[in-house]
C-alpha cells in the first residue's frame, strides 16, 4: 500500500467514512453482506438480519452505480504542500515582472519568463500574435501525456496596474497573506496552473493525452485580441479550466457571468428655427425621448437581463430644433441568445418612430459573450467541491454574477468549462492591497492536479 492512502479496507471504510477512503469496488460492502458472523445469541442473528434487509438495496444500488465514496490521495496532497514555498517563489517573480495591459514590454517580458518555465517542463510552445493591431502576443504551451483526455489551462499575463505601481506596493509577505499588484488577478492563477503541472509531471504517469496552457495578454481589455485563440483551443480540448482568482473569504466558483454590449441609437430630424418655425423641423431629442420610454420594459431582472439607457447627446444651440440624438444603453444579459432578441426587438420598436420622419438607426458594440457553465460545467464544480471537502474546505456555488471572463469565450465551443480555479485572494483592481492567501497554496495546487486525474479516469 503506497504510504498514506487508503484503500477501502472495510477497517478504515467504517473508521473514516467519506473522508479518506474511496471504496474502489463493492467489495467491502459485499463482504458485510456474505461474511459469516458467528451470533451470540438468537436475538443478535435476527437484528443483524434486519440490518443486512434493510440496507441491502441501498448499498447494493450504491455499488452498482458506481457510486464511490470520495478519498484524498495523501502523496499528492504532501508533494501539492511541499510545493508551497516554491509556488510563493514564482508568485513573487510573476508579480515582479509589471505587466499592465498596456506595458507591451513588461508583458513581452513575462510572456519570455513563462515560455522558458514551460519548455522546461516540457511543453511545446508556441506563441500567437494578437488579433488587434500592436497586441502583445499570447502564448500557448502543450505537454503530452500518456491518458484518455485534452485538457485547456487558462490564465491571463495582463493586470490593471500602471507602470510604477510595484514600486509603491512591492511584493511582500505579511502574515498569511502575499501581497503584489496582480498577484490575486491573475499572476495567482499562473502559479497554480505551473506548479500544479509540475505535480502531475513528478507523478511520473502523466495521467492526461494532454495539457494546453494558454497565457493571453489582453484580459483586462476585453481579450479581443485572444478569443479566436481561446476559442480555437477549448474547441480542441475536453475540459477547459480557467484560472481567475476567488475570494478569500469564501472560496466560490459561478454557475456563469453576465455578457454585455453597448447599444447606441442615433436618432436623425431636421433642424429648424426653436422660435420661428419649430413645426417645420423634426425633433431628433423628442425622438429619442421616445424611444427610451418605449424600450424600458426591455429590461428583464427576472431574466438576467438588464437594459438601460445612460448616455444622451443631442442639441447644441437652445434655439434650434435638434437635428441629431445619440443615446447609449448598458445590456447585460446571463444568455448570449437573449442579445440577439433584445437587439431586434429594440429595432423593431425603434422602427415605429412616433415623429413619422425621425429616422433611428440602432447598433451594438458586443464586450464579452455570456459564461454559462450548464449542466456540464456544474459537474466539474461538484467534482472541485467533492475533491475539496477530502480536504476538509468548500467550495461555494455562486448562481449567477456580473462581470466578464474569458471562461464565456471558452463556453462558446460546447466544452464544459471551469472558472475560478485560481488563488484565493483579495483587493483585485485596487492599488496597493492586492493579495493572496498562502496557505490555500497547497489545497489549490491539489485541486487543480487532483481534477485533472480523475477526470482523466472518467470519474
Ligand atoms: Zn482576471
Amino acid at each position: 500500500m503506497e504510504q498514506g492512502i487508503c484503500h477501502g479496507g472495510i477497517g478504515s471504510f467504517y473508521g473514516d467514512f467519506g473522508y479518506c477512503c474511496r471504496v474502489r469496488s463493492p467489495l467491502p460492502f459485499a463482504a458485510f453482506f456474505t461474511t459469516t458472523l458467528t451470533p451470540r445469541s438468537a436475538n443478535t442473528t435476527m437484528t443483524i438480519q434486519l440490518i443486512r434487509t434493510a440496507l441491502a438495496p441501498l448499498v447494493f444500488a450504491l455499488a452498482s452505480a458506481g457510486l464511490q465514496a470520495q478519498t484524498r490521495d495523501e502523496a499528492l496532497l504532501a508533494r501539492a504542500t511541499a510545493a508551497q514555498a516554491a509556488t510563493v517563489q514564482t508568485l513573487e517573480r510573476l508579480v515582479n515582472i509589471e505587466s499592465g495591459s498596456t506595458n507591451l514590454d513588461g508583458i513581452r517580458a513575462l510572456s519570455q519568463f513563462l515560455e522558458s518555465e514551460l519548455v522546461a517542463m516540457g511543453a511545446k510552445v508556441t506563441r500567437h500574435t494578437s488579433t488587434i493591431q500592436g497586441g502583445a502576443d499570447n502564448i500557448a504551451g502543450r505537454i503530452e501525456g500518456t491518458g484518455t483526455k485534452h485538457f485547456l489551462m487558462m490564465a491571463h499575463m495582463d493586470t490593471v496596474y500602471p507602470v510604477g505601481t510595484l514600486a509603491k506596493a512591492p511584493f511582500r509577505i505579511d502574515g498569511n497573506r502575499a501581497f503584489g499588484p496582480g498577484i490575486a488577478d491573475d499572476k495567482g492563477g499562473i502559479a497554480v496552473i505551473l506548479h500544479s503541472i509540475r505535480l502531475l509531471l513528478e507523478r511520473g504517469s502523466k495521467d492526461f493525452a494532454s495539457i494546453t496552457v494558454m497565457f493571453n495578454s489582453d484580459e483586462e481589455v476585453g481579450s479581443r485580441g485572444s478569443s479566436a485563440l481561446i476559442q480555437a483551443l477549448a474547441r480542441d480540448s475536453d475540459y477547459v479550466f480557467s484560472y481567475e482568482p476567488t475570494t478569500a473569504l469564501k472560496e466560490m466558483m459561478v454557475m456563469g457571468t453576465s455578457g454585455t454590449a453597448i447599444v447606441t441609437a442615433k436618432v436623425k430630424g431636421r433642424a429648424a428655427h426653436a422660435g420661428a418655425n419649430p413645426e417645420a423641423g423634426v425633433n431628433a431629442l423628442t425622438e429619442a425621448a421616445d424611444l427610451i420610454l418605449r424600450t424600458q420594459d426591455l429590461d428583464d431582472k427576472a431574466r438576467g437581463l438588464r437594459f438601460n439607457w445612460t448616455i444622451a447627446k443631442s442639441g447644441t444651440v437652445r434655439n434650434v430644433i435638434p437635428d441629431e440624438a445619440t443615446i447609449d444603453a448598458d445590456l447585460r444579459f446571463m444568455r448570449n441568445e437573449d442579445m440577439d432578441s433584445t437587439l431586434s426587438k429594440l429595432k423593431e420598436r425603434a422602427a415605429q418612430t412616433r415623429l413619422p420622419e425621425a429616422k433611428v438607426e440602432i447598433s451594438a458594440t458586443v464586450g464579452r459573450p455570456a459564461f454559462v457553465a450548464g449542466d456540464q460545467g456544474k459537474r466539474l464544480i461538484d467534482k472541485a467541491n467533492a475533491i475539496y471537502k477530502t480536504l476538509g474546505h468548500e467550495i461555494v456555488v455562486v448562481p449567477l454574477t456580473g462581470g466578464g471572463t474569458d471562461a464565456g469565450f471558452a463556453a462558446l465551443s460546447g466544452k464544459p468549462v471551469i472558472e475560478g480555479m485560481g488563488l484565493p485572494g483579495f483587493g483585485y483592481h485596487s492599488n496597493q492591497a492586492e493579495y493572496v492567501m498562502v496557505d490555500a497554496i497547497p489545497r489549490r495546487l491539489y485541486l487543480s492536479a487532483q481534477m485533472v486525474i480523475e477526470l482523466n479516469k472518467g470519474e
